[in-house]
């Protein structure tokens, strides 16, 4: 069969069958699973990339992400970056504030020697992006919708099962390859079957999440707003839009979730910065609970998980897919600098592990910390934390510090070894 990336409802494949053999499957086509395929689409190695969902429903998640500098340097490298560039929103300041507590913390470009803090992406628009690249690679075929349901080890190979996504008619395929690599998000049911443990735990809140449309945007400015009940973020987004991720306990979250358009932006507006313009339209609200996660080895046999699969975080300073991207960024280089007979084995594998454990270990330590710091009125707590806000203010070193590891500058970036090019 001819390798192609023809993302399509239907099924690529017609009945069941022995599908060609791979070097590289990857599960999970999120952007995390997209970055990886065009990470490697110049590898020469035949690759798999599966999705369950089929491809028009995928791209409608209304999810958009803050993206910080080390993901626009990672788009950089697998050269993608210029054609994500004009459908994402630069921001040029960030503002930090604690409830209604007038001191508040603004970050600029100049602090990182940058021309954005950051830059706010949405899923669709990222996704169809990275689909498009991926139509000219060659050795990427796309299985949507397939969903895999085993993968089991045999000697120097693994061997996955799939179904097709029609339930009307389930077909079954096998695909052989020499590295399994789980991108399938944090339920990844291929990551409980290689045994691979989560270990963590929920919050009790969750995420009231919302796209809002106004009059006169000040597009350029996102907000980290810290409330007793917990931190809500406000993301600039193209067209005059912003989006709210409004973090509440359960109860709370649930209560305003079902609110009417109207009484849900009479509720929401106090919360928000009286400068900000007037709200002409909100969006359907989605509810995300929030958790911090990560498994404690990124590594099984011919198998390896990234992504949220292998990690989840508050939402708090939009982190969880920066880290994968990361994750994509250590993993990509790994594979490309291993021989390839030795693709899949566990020790190769394990310095992807031992790199990239720690760092994701530190940044969801960082969001814990940051949530229970702010989500919490008990005096003592909140007179720290205002000193900490001051302490940020008032000293510039450290408040770069605190913005070079938000924005993944500060700890070592994977090597910088070059991409293979087209051919
Ligand atoms: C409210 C909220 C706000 C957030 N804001 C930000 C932010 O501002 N910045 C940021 O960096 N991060 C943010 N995050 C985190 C971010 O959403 C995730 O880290 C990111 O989406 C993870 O991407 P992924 O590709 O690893 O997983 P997913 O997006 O979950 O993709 C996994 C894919 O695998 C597929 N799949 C699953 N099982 C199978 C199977 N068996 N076979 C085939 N396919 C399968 C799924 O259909 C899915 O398409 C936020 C999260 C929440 C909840």
């Amino acid at each position: 069969m001819t390798s192609t990336f023809a993302p399509s409802e239907q099924s690529l494949v017609a009945s069941p069958q022995e599908l060609p053999a791979v070097d590289v499957a990857i599960v999970g086509a999120g952007i995390v699973g997209l970055s990886l395929a065009c990470a490697l689409r110049n590898s020469g190695l035949a690759i798999a990339l599966i999705e369950a969902i089929p491809y028009a429903r995928e791209n409608t998640k209304g999810q958009a992400y803050a993206l910080h500098q080390v993901s626009r340097r990672f788009f950089e490298w697998i050269g993608v970056w210029n054609q994500l560039l004009p459908h994402v929103q630069p921001f040029e300041l960030v503002q930090l504030s604690d409830g209604e507590y007038p001191l508040q913390v603004y970050f600029h470009p100049e602090d990182l020697g940058t021309e954005a803090v950051g830059y706010v992406g949405e899923h669709a628009v990222i996704a169809e992006t990275l689909q498009g690249i991926l139509q000219s690679a060659r050795n990427v075929t796309f299985y949507c919708p397939w969903r895999v349901v085993t993968n089991e080890v045999k000697g120097d190979r693994a061997e996955l099962t799939l179904i097709s996504g029609d339930p009307a008619a389930p077909k079954v395929a096998y695909l052989t390859t020499r590295l399994v690599v789980g991108a399938d998000g944090g339920k990844s049911p291929l990551r409980q079957q290689m045994g691979i443990e989560p270990k963590g735990w929920q919050y009790g809140q969750s995420c009231v999440v919302a796209t809002l449309d106004v009059t006169h945007p000040q597009p350029v400015i996102a907000y980290e707003r810290f409330w007793p009940t917990g931190p809500m973020g406000v993301l600039p987004l193209p067209r005059n839009r912003y989006r709210v991720v409004w973090t509440l306990p359960h109860p709370e979250a649930q209560a305003v979730a079902a609110l009417d358009d109207r009484a849900f932006v009479a509720k929401l507006q106090p919360y928000l910065d009286p400068r900000m313009a007037e709200i002409t339209a909100v969006s359907d609200r989605f509810i995300f609970p929030t958790q911090l996660m990560q498994v404690t080895s990124y590594v099984g046999d011919r198998f390896v998980v990234i992504g949220d699969a292998a990690h989840r975080c508050h939402p708090v300073g939009g982190q969880g897919l920066n880290l994968g991207l990361r994750d994509v960024w250590a993993l990509a280089q790994q594979i490309l600098a291993t021989p390839s007979e030795r693709l899949g084995d566990r020790s190769s594998l394990m310095q992807f592990h031992r790199q990239r454990w720690w760092q994701n270990a530190l940044t969801l330590a960082f969001t814990d910390m940051l949530n229970r710091l702010f989500s919490n009125a008990w005096w003592p707590v909140v007179g720290v934390r205002r000193w900490g806000l001051w302490l940020l203010r008032t000293v510039s070193p450290l408040k770069h510090l605190v913005l070079r590891f938000m924005a993944g500058l500060l700890l070592p970036l994977p090597s910088d070894c070059k991409l293979p090019r087209a051919r």
